[in-house]
């Protein structure tokens, strides 16, 4: 069977190949472009701020895999050592230094992070930070918050956000009634509603797991005294603080949100850009919880190729790189300006869209500019909708952003002030049309 795809296919033909091979022609929902209608481009090439369709249409990404380039696709720098790893080897299953040197960075630049163990992905690494906090405490229950995605953790399938969010059911099919008992969900923003749940369960509650920078239903930004509050809540009932930083991790800030808000979570996960672009996830935290786990405690979690060397070697150069040339500062003012401008071709257009942002994530809604989105609630119900028609008037004049107005857009090192003028121009004249 020839079925090499070439030069001469459009993305229509491979979907249309892909449907009768794959669950919607994709192995992961939100690429099938469900949310805003049409049918998947289909990419063949990825370069800095830049994708290239297999029709040979340019795009400027700032969708970057969902977070994980923070340096842009391909970083030359990065590229190199990716390359020095593949000659050097692809998987040992066995000891080796490059895990070693990224745990060392890591735990070093971390201080809230005494232990860590490599994973596979964000939902390994939250699935296994939530088993250590079941076995610490010996109690069954976990918190989370409406809005809040942790990967597709069986128990974590309740009331979720990131894919979901979009869609009519709130909760997956096939998730027993069992695991789904065992979570309790609470609402951002909203301090009564997680003290109810702790007046009623706070004996049973192993951990409150949250984004603290809720970014899988929007950005929805929390006031701080609201996360602290809720971790002070978990502290007095005896419970773990697990913040889930795997998009806001070394997004953010180096230290991601715990950083931001100068708080020490008993456990955190991380996954996305520590891997450099490659399928890498990571839970740590306090030395007495990670050292419950196997081989020295007996929580059981192992990994066939847990710390492949090529993630460990990308992510150790993209967070060197990171440092080195301060990207934090720079990408949070360079994101700034650019949401600035975009808020003004907003409001002369008179469209009623608005950006907001924090660091080098942004996120456009339709709730209006003095509207503070914090909940699920002040959302619009229309937000998809108006999405929708922005995703492609967009995509007609070469932007991509993430197929669901629910995901917020990445900007990365590679969007030079050139690149987000000419999204900018972009912009100008999607607005138009909508
Ligand atoms: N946690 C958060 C906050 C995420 O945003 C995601 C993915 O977007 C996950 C967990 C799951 O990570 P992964 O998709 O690598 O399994």
């Amino acid at each position: 069977m020839d079925n090499k795809v070439t030069g001469k296919n459009t993305s229509a033909e491979l979907f249309e190949r892909s449907m009768k091979v794959s669950p919607g022609g994709v192995h992961s929902p939100v690429r099938a472009f469900q949310s805003v209608g049409g049918g998947p481009l289909f990419f063949r090439e990825a370069s800095g701020a830049y994708l290239t369709s297999v029709e040979g249409d340019r795009y400027i990404d700032f969708c970057q895999s969902f977070g994980p380039n923070l340096l842009g696709h391909r970083d030359a720098e990065v590229q190199e050592e990716v390359m020095k790893a593949v000659d050097s080897a692809w998987s040992f299953g066995a000891c080796e230094p490059y895990s070693l040197e990224l745990a060392e960075w890591m735990v070093e630049k971390l201080p809230f992070v005494e232990k860590l163990r490599f994973v596979n992905s964000g939902t390994e690494a939250v699935m296994s930070a939530l088993r250590v906090a079941r076995a610490a405490t010996k109690r069954e229950k976990i918190l989370k918050f409406e809005g809040c995605y942790h990967g597709h953790v069986d128990n974590m399938l309740v009331q979720a956000g990131s894919g979901l969010a979009g869609e009519a059911a709130s909760s997956s099919a096939g998730v027993s009634q069992a695991m789904a008992d065992q979570t309790l969900v609470a609402n951002l923003d909203n301090e009564a509603s997680v003290e109810k749940v702790f007046s009623e369960h706070g004996s049973e509650i192993a951990a409150v797991i949250i984004e603290p920078l809720p970014a899988n239903y929007g950005l929805l930004k929390q006031r701080r005294e609201f996360v602290l509050r809720v971790a002070e809540l978990a502290r007095e009932n005896g419970a773990l603080v697990i913040f889930d930083e795997v998009i806001s991790g070394f997004r953010v800030a180096l230290g991601g949100m715990a950083e931001v808000l100068d708080f020490t979570p008993d456990l955190v996960t991380y996954g996305k850009i520590m891997g450099g672009g490659f399928p890498v996830g990571c839970y740590g935290g306090k030395a007495e919880y990670l050292d419950m786990v196997a081989p020295m405690g007996p929580v059981y979690q192992a990994g066939t190729l847990s710390a492949n060397p090529i993630g460990m070697r990308a992510g150790l150069a993209t967070l060197q790189k990171a440092v080195r040339e301060d990207v934090y500062n720079v990408l949070a003012q360079r994101t700034e300006g650019f949401v600035g401008r975009l808020n003004e071709i907003f409001k002369s257009s008179g469209c009623g869209l608005h950006a907001i942002s924090q660091g080098s994530l942004f996120w456009i809604h339709g709730a209006g500019a003095d509207k503070a989105v914090r909940s699920l609630e002040d959302i619009p119900k229309d937000q998809g909708e108006t999405y929708k028609k922005l995703f492609h008037a967009l995509l007609d004049n070469g932007v991509f952003l993430a197929p669901s107005g629910y995901e917020v857009a990445f900007v990365s090192l590679a969007h030079t002030d050139a690149v987000l003028k000419e999204a900018l121009e972009a912009f100008e004249k999607a607005v138009k049309v909508l």
